[in-house]
């Protein structure tokens, strides 16, 4: 999957669409997910142009790594799902149906999320 960079993520970094942000620092931005899917959903993601997780780790460097992994926690402590529990969701390429060619980390919680994943039919 090619970078695009009009892909909305991108837009909302660029500040041409508003988003209810949770947290920025120079790296990574987290705002709630516009279609949440638990009480809490939120989506962290770095400002730096990455399609999804290998992207990232093959190009980021060390500090927008570190950023990005503490801002994933962070989300859930801003969030008061820390203690009750959360999960962490990147979904990568066609099989996980990625729909934004920007890497995002789905931190949901607020209640039992469920399965991992939906049984086979
Ligand atoms: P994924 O399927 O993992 O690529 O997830 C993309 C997520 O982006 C979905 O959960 C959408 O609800 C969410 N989304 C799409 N547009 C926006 C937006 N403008 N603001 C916040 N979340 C969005």
């Amino acid at each position: 999957m090619a970078y695009d960079p009009n892909n909305i993520f991108a837009r909302i970094l660029r500040g041409e669409i508003p988003c209810k942000k949770i947290d920025e620092t120079d790296h990574t931005l987290s705002f709630e997910d516009i279609n949440p899917q638990a009480p809490v959903h939120v989506l962290v993601i770095p400002k730096g142009a990455y399609v999804d997780w290998a992207d990232f780790t093959a190009r980021a460097s060390d500090c927008e790594i570190a950023a990005f992994t503490k801002a994933i926690a962070r989300a859930a402590e801003l969030t008061g799902i820390a203690d009750t529990g959360y999960r962490v969701i990147s979904n990568i390429g066609n099989d996980s149906h990625q729909e934004v060619p920007h890497l995002h980390m789905h931190v949901l919680g607020g209640r039992p999320v469920g399965p991992l994943v939906l049984p086979r039919d």
